[in-house]
């Protein structure tokens, strides 16, 4: 199996800002941003900004969770949904990522990337402050 080093893997590129992304979510330790390929509008991925192969491999795994249930109820109230659907594989890139994203018949376009980020940024601040 190929190992990928650490300064090749693309989502430590994303929390370093060597590639630019839609970043909705960030603390000390996780980082959120919307996935290119989306499934669905607001397609969102969650992150451990230390770079770990497995989502089972990040030590402080609750906080991780907590980070992703943000995500999840900001999505909820922006795409008008209580369909939230989270996907834990790892396969596509070797760096921890939680899939986080509305089911596909909620409204909107999945490639408005900004558009979309916005109304997820807003939610958090909303529900940051209610
Ligand atoms: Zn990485």
């Amino acid at each position: 199996m190929h190992f990928i080093k650490m300064n090749d893997c693309i989502f430590c590129k994303i929390i370093n800002r060597q590639i630019p992304s839609e970043i909705v979510y960030e603390d000390d330790d996780f980082l959120a941003f919307l996935d290119i390929h989306p499934q669905s509008p607001g397609h969102v991925q969650v992150i451990p900004k230390k770079h770990f192969r497995w989502v089972w491999d990040v030590p402080n795994a609750g906080e991780y969770f907590e980070a992703a249930r943000k995500i999840a109820l900001a999505q909820k109230s922006s795409f008008e949904t209580d369909f939230i659907i989270s996907k834990i594989v790892g396969d596509e890139v070797a760096h921890a990522h939680i899939w986080v994203f509305p089911n596909d018949r909620v409204k909107g376009d999945k490639n408005d990337l900004k558009g979309n980020a916005e109304k997820i940024r807003s939610a958090l601040k909303s529900l940051s402050t209610s």
